[in-house]
C-alpha cells in the first residue's frame, strides 16, 4: 500500500509569506490538468497498484472545476487499487468552499478537508493577502458540515507581528469549539523570495525576535496536553485516532509518489521531484522527455533523514531502529546524547530518544548534533 501526492499549482492570490510552488495565472489550469492525467498514466504502472491515501495539496486544489478534479480522479482510479483507500485529503481555501463545490468532492470520496485558515484575525489574514475573512472561514467549515464532512484538519499560522499571544490563545479556545480532529500550527518563517522577505530587508515589515513565536508554541503545548490533543509531531496535533494517515505514512518511511509540478517522491532508497515550473512541466510531460531530478539515497543521507523526521515526532528516535540503520550509532554519539539529556534536551525513555516539549522549538539544531558526516 503506498501513498499518491498530486500537486496542484494555481492560487487565486499569492499570500506573502508563501515560497511554495504555485501561479495565479488561472488560464492555464486545464492543460496542467491534462498533464497531470498524462503523467499518472505513465508513472502508475511503475508504482505500488494499492493505495492508502490520496492527497491534492497545492497550491490550492479547491481552485479546480468539477470536471477538472473528476478528470483527475478518473486517472487515479484507472490506475490505481482504491477499494482499501483509507484518506482522501483535499487542501481547501475557505473561498472556495462554496455548497456546489463541498458537494462535489463528497460525491468523488474526499473524505478529509485539510482548510487553510490561518488566522482568525482580519487584520492579520489581510497584512498576509490571504483571500478570505476569518467569517468566511468559520462558515466554510459550516457548509462542509452540513454536505457530511466530519474529518477537518485546519491551517493556522503563528509568531507573526501581528498576532499577540492572548489573540493566538484565542484562536486556540476557538479550535476547541468547533470541534475539528487535526490541527496544523506553523511558526511564520519570512523567506527571502517572498514579499515578506523583501519587506524584511527593507525593514517595511518586523522580524519579530524568536521568544515571540517560542512563548506561542509552548502555549500551544500546554494548551494541547489540557485539552486532550497529541502533539504528535512538531506542527501537527490531532484528536485520538486522527492523526493524519498520509503524512504519517511519510514519516514512517513509506514510499509515496508524487505528481505534478514540484511534487517530490521517495521509493524507498531513491528521492525525486518535479521541476517547479508549470510551463516546463508540461512541455515535458507532452514531449516525453523528463521532468524531475533523482537522487540515490547514500546511507548517510537516508540515517540523516531519518533523524529529522522521528525527532520532529513525539515518539522520537527508536534507538534499535537507528542502530539498524547504522551500526555502531550510539556508541559513536553516546558524548553527544549524554550531554543532550543532562541539559534536558534529549530524554531516553521506553527505547527512544525524544525532544521534551520545553525545547521542542529547538528542534532542528538538536537533530544537527546528532546527524553523521560519513558512513
Ligand atoms: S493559498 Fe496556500 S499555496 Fe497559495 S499562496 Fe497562499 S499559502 Fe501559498
Amino acid at each position: 500500500m503506498a501513498g499518491l501526492y498530486i500537486h496542484i499549482p494555481f492560487c487565486r492570490k499569492a499570500c506573502h509569506y508563501c515560497n511554495f510552488h504555485f501561479s495565479t495565472q488561472l488560464k492555464n489550469i486545464q492543460p496542467l490538468v491534462d498533464a497531470i492525467c498524462r503523467e499518472i498514466d505513465n508513472e502508475a504502472p511503475k508504482f505500488n497498484h494499492k493505495l492508502s491515501t490520496l492527497y491534492f495539496g497545492g497550491g490550492s486544489p479547491s481552485i479546480l472545476s468539477h470536471s477538472q478534479l473528476s478528470q483527475i480522479f478518473t486517472a487515479v482510479s484507472t490506475h490505481f487499487d482504491i477499494s482499501k483507500i483509507q484518506e482522501i485529503t483535499l487542501e481547501a481555501n475557505p473561498e472556495d468552499m462554496v455548497r456546489e463545490s463541498i458537494e462535489q468532492w463528497k460525491s468523488l470520496g474526499v473524505n478529509r478537508l485539510s482548510v487553510g485558515i490561518q488566522s482568525l484575525n482580519d487584520d492579520e489574514l489581510q497584512w498576509m493577502n490571504r483571500s478570505h475573512t476569518a467569517k468566511q472561514a468559520i462558515q466554510s467549515l459550516e457548509t462542509a458540515r452540513e454536505f457530511g464532512f466530519t474529518n477537518f484538519s485546519i491551517d493556522l499560522i503563528y509568531g507573526s507581528e501581528k498576532k499577540t499571544l492572548s489573540q493566538w490563545q484565542q484562536e486556540l479556545e476557538w479550535v476547541n469549539s468547533i470541534g475539528v480532529n487535526h490541527l496544523s500550527c506553523y511558526a511564520l518563517t519570512i523567506e527571502e523570495d517572498t514579499p515578506f522577505g523583501k519587506w524584511a530587508k527593507s525593514n517595511k515589515i518586523k522580524t519579530p525576535p524568536d521568544e515571540h513565536a517560542e512563548a506561542q508554541f509552548l502555549y500551544l503545548s500546554k494548551w494541547a496536553t489540557q485539552n486532550h490533543w497529541e502533539h504528535y509531531e512538531i506542527s501537527n496535533l490531532s484528536k485520538v485516532g486522527h492523526r493524519a494517515i498520509h503524512n504519517s505514512n511519510y514519516w514512517a518511511g513509506q514510499p509515496y509518489l508524487g505528481i505534478g509540478p514540484s511534487a517530490h517522491s521517495f521509493s524507498g532508497h531513491s528521492r525525486r521531484w518535479n521541476i517547479s515550473n508549470n510551463a516546463l512541466y508540461i512541455h515535458g510531460i507532452q514531449n516525453s522527455t523528463p521532468t524531475f531530478t533523482e537522487e540515490i539515497l547514500s546511507k548517510k543521507d537516508i540515517v540523516n533523514e531519518f533523524l529529522l523526521t522521528q525527532l520532529r515526532l513525539t515518539k522520537g528516535v527508536n534507538i534499535q531502529e537507528i542502530n539498524l540503520l547504522y551500526p555502531g550509532f550510539e556508541e559513536l554519539k553516546r558524548p553527544v546524547i549524554e550531554k543532550l539529556i543532562r541539559n534536558f534536551q534529549i530524554v531516553d525513555h521506553n527505547g527512544h530518544w525524544s525532544i521534551p516539549s520545553a525545547v521542542r522549538f529547538l528542534t532542528d539544531t538538536i537533530t544537527v548534533e546528532l546527524m553523521v558526516d560519513e558512513i
